[in-house]
């Protein structure tokens, strides 16, 4: 079983389960590694209620520490933060990379403007709006934070189709500006099963960005995104299957930002 490396705790209000339950969860289905990657602070405070605050991060220090006491040598347990790509936010990132010896940072776009689009108390708003436009700005954007070359991996890659609104056609015509952008950038990927219990009802990214993403070189990790202990390492073996699919035969491990392999 491959690692997964993206968690989250209460810390960011939508989230249940103590470190011990995580754990013994990521123990149960016999993961390599398991990370802890939760909604990194953004500053100026206060910014939205689905994060911890910066005020919280000693606390989720101490979470980390009660994880890796639960894991003892069971399982490395890796520290990460999930950091939202906003205008203007690379001396933030940067200063948050500092505060801590992280294993992996977790670069994802949530945000279009002030638009947190994922979100479910935008639904409505989803009816309303231009697609491909939508659509364009999240890959202009996702484009730009891959360019950045500030993080370990890339979140949930087509995050933007969430609620089953695509544009019609061929999808390759927006991905293959981030594939050069995060290729060039020597960047890795997640495959976040999250995805198939969406609208969308899709894994992202979906087949055709994973064999772009294979074709040019960029590593992947599988990621549950899980937000309760029940769904850590859900879907693997499908995600397994699908990474499979589109030619993979490895996966990315991270331990304080460098890289190995594993087989898939
Ligand atoms: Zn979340
Ligand atoms: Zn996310």
């Amino acid at each position: 079983m491959p690692a997964d490396y993206h968690s989250h705790t209460p810390l960011c209000h939508h989230a249940e389960g103590t470190p011990e339950e995580f754990v013994q969860a990521a123990i149960k289905v016999g993961l390599t590694e398991w990370g802890i990657s939760d909604h990194a602070p953004v500053q100026p405070e206060p910014f939205d209620d689905w994060r911890m605050s910066t005020d919280d991060l000693p606390a989720y220090f101490e979470w980390i520490d009660r994880a890796r006491a639960e894991a003892g040598g069971a399982l490395p347990i890796r520290a990460g933060l999930e950091c939202d790509w906003l205008p203007g936010c690379e001396p933030w990132i940067a200063s948050l990379a500092e505060k801590y010896p992280w294993d992996y940072l977790i670069g994802s776009v949530h945000y279009l403007s002030d638009w947190d689009f994922d979100n479910p108390a935008w639904l409505e708003k989803w009816a309303q709006t231009d697609v491909d436009d939508a659509w364009l700005r999240y890959w202009k954007t996702y484009t730009e934070m891959a360019a950045s070359g500030l993080f370990d991996i890339l979140a949930h890659p087509d995050l933007i189709k969430k609620f089953a609104y695509k544009p019609t056609g061929d999808l390759r015509r927006f991905y293959q500006p981030a594939i050069d952008a995060i290729a060039t950038a020597d960047g890795a990927i997640e495959l976040n099963t999250a995805g198939w219990h969406k609208p969308c009802k899709e894994a992202y990214p979906d087949i055709d960005f994973l064999d772009l993403a294979h074709s040019a070189g960029i590593p992947l990790v599988i990621s549950s995104d899980a937000h309760h202990p029940d769904e850590v390492a859900r879907d693997f073996d499908q995600a397994i299957a699908l990474a499979k699919q589109a030619g993979y035969t490895q996966t990315l491990l991270l331990n304080q930002h460098q890289r190995s392999f594993e087989d898939l």
